[in-house]
């Protein structure tokens, strides 16, 4: 069986060499810097977030005694048990030592966005999206482009270009940003932040905005010539949106079954 490879986006090639490690250790403040409200989110599975401001850049405060390298202080797990010490058994120093080169929040959100466009039967674009709730860490909604429910994949057409509009895919197709808004698995995402593989079209660009959201990630703005995209810059402005380009930490996320079938 084939690897699946996620190609993140070749522009992050030389990201990882740019984040760069010191003595095993991540440097945090280059992993945060591209959403510096949210610095203390990114690296800590075991900090949540302050409610992000809708119009304004969240404040990255987090709750007194959280956010480990934030503050200094100890997580709220770490917490619990009395501190930052550790509290096995064991004393052998690489039998306790955690994982370094897990993936970080913003990539693994991407990644998750990615993948489902995997899904998509598109011939000529796939995207993906993935929302998330800031101050939880949890997807709350996934979506990727394609017709409408019900509607055969094999029934409509697929075609950018033909000799009318109804011959296009464009009346038909819902687009992935809007396909993970309503299938949303909460009752409303307001303050939440959109992952989407492709910058938002205007259409998007307003169930965003209407939706209460708080902010945009995108990977590739690669249609931003186009008017229905130059049409959403504004939407999101006006609104209070931020949107931000997503560079990854690392040029690519491998998913190898045979290799997890090994294991
Ligand atoms: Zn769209």
């Amino acid at each position: 069986m084939p690897d699946v490879q996620l190609a993140l986006a070749t522009a992050a090639a030389g990201a990882a060499a740019i984040l760069g490690y010191a003595h095993g250790r991540r440097q945090v403040a280059a992993v945060c810097e591209p959403c510096e409200p949210c610095e203390p989110c990114l690296d800590d599975g075991e900090t949540v977030l302050a409610t992000p401001t809708r119009g304004a850049p969240a404040t990255s405060a987090p709750p007194a005694g959280s956010g480990s390298h934030s503050s200094g202080g100890p997580s709220p797990r770490h917490a619990l048990v009395g501190g930052q010490g550790y509290y096995g058994f064991s004393k052998d120093a690489d039998s306790i030592r955690r994982r370094e080169n897990y993936i970080d929040w913003h990539d693994y959100f991407m990644s998750v966005a990615t993948l489902s466009a995997f899904r998509s039967k598109d011939p000529n674009r796939q995207v993906g999206a993935c929302i998330v709730d800031p101050r939880t860490k949890r997807i709350v909604g996934i979506g990727y482009n394609g017709f409408p429910w019900g509607c055969s994949d094999d029934a409509l057409p697929w075609a950018r270009d033909a000799g009318t509009w109804l011959d296009t895919k464009y009346p038909y197709v819902c687009h992935a940003e809007m396909n993970a808004i309503l299938n949303k698995n909460c009752s409303d995402l307001e303050g939440c932040r959109i992952y989407t593989t492709l910058y938002p079209c205007n259409e998007c660009a307003k169930l965003i905005v209407q939706s209460r959201m708080a902010e945009v990630v995108y990977l590739s703005d690669a249609q931003s010539s186009k008017d229905p995209f130059k049409a959403s810059r504004p939407i999101l402005a006006l609104a209070g949106i931020r949107s931000w380009k997503h560079t990854p930490s690392v040029p690519r996320v491998v998913i190898d079954f045979e290799d997890d079938l090994a294991k």
